[in-house]
């Protein structure tokens, strides 16, 4: 594959938010902008090149994510939508287990969205979606998602074309919904090569303790990247608005993956703020209540 990224890269020191490197402003994807996946690097590593000292940031990013986590929920007013997209293999379960493993499960939950049920079915599409949205105090992780019906639903010809092209306008009013009731909305693309899949789907067959993954399907799937291809692309492109931005992760690298994504969710959290509420309380007189009888 291709280069390291399209025009709309800066460089990891030009920050759009003045801090000294915005891994944010490196991936996100601007409103409006072309985007091309031929012309991007799932193998380059924009943002941290020395793959050490990439490994040993991770454990100080997440607990500095726990502990903004630990404020967002009790500040119990806003919440964190993560939504995770990628071909097969790119890395979704382990970015989850990765960068969302030091928080307080009370509040973390991960949807994993699979073929819809028969009840599913019979909703409309963003029905089993709102089911699932955090909330107020909570990150919620989606393990694909809503996308799914502007993607497999459009390769696998699903629905007729006039059905899922009217979804990236909905999704849009969706998003632009979510996001005005308070919840913070952050979408990652995690790009992969066809090679690096070709090497992850085989060692899933060498080994027989990942050999459950391993769906025949998958290379049906496989068969069909360039279509993948063209329907991610259109996706993001139409749905990267400035409340919901897509972000592009080169997913090539776990490490990077990992590092990047656990460094745009710190950032993000960061930027909420959330805020422990002081409470005005008479504290010498509560100390004295309680303090041993004499
Ligand atoms: P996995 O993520 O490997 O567990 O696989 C879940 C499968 O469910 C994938 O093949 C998805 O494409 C499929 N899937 C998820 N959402 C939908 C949907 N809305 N319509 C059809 N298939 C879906
Ligand atoms: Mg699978």
């Amino acid at each position: 594959m291709a280069g390291d990224g399209g025009g709309k890269r800066r460089n990891a020191d030009g920050g759009s938010d003045g801090s000294a490197r915005s891994v944010r402003a490196l991936h996100r994807l601007e409103p409006g902008s072309s985007f091309l996946l031929s012309e991007f690097g799932p193998a380059s590593t924009p943002g941290i090149d020395d793959e050490d000292r990439a490994r040993d940031e991770i454990p100080e990013t997440v607990s500095a994510l726990a502990e903004l986590q630990e404020r967002l929920w009790v500040e119990g007013r806003r919440s964190l939508l993560v939504v995770l997209q990628g071909m097969d293999t790119s890395g979704k379960g382990g970015t989850v287990e990765h960068v969302f493993q030091g928080l307080n499960p009370a509040g973390v939950d991960v949807t994993s969205f699979k073929q819809p049920t028969p009840e599913e079915r019979r909703h409309h599409f963003l029905w089993r979606i709102r089911r699932r949205l955090p909330a107020p105090g909570t990150i919620m992780i989606f393990d694909r998602s809503h996308y799914e019906d502007v993607l497999v639903v459009r390769v696998e010809r699903l629905v007729p074309d006039d059905v899922w092209s009217k979804r990236y306008a909905e999704i849009r009013r969706f998003e632009r919904q979510v996001a005005a009731r308070g919840t913070t909305i952050l979408k990652f693309f995690l790009a992969i090569s066809y090679d690096e899949q070709r090497e992850r789907l085989l060692a899933r067959l060498e080994d027989p303790l990942k050999r459950w993954k391993f769906r025949e399907g998958d290379l049906e799937t496989r068969a069909r990247w360039p279509e993948y291809v063209a329907a991610y692309e259109d996706a993001i492109r139409a749905c990267s608005t400035d409340v919901a931005p897509w972000y592009v992760i080169p997913a090539d690298h776990k490490w990077y993956r990992n590092w990047a994504v656990a460094r745009i969710v710190l950032e993000t959290l960061r930027e909420m703020d959330p805020r422990i509420p002081i409470p005005d309380l008479d504290v010498a007189e509560l100390e004295r209540r309680l303090a041993p009888p004499n």
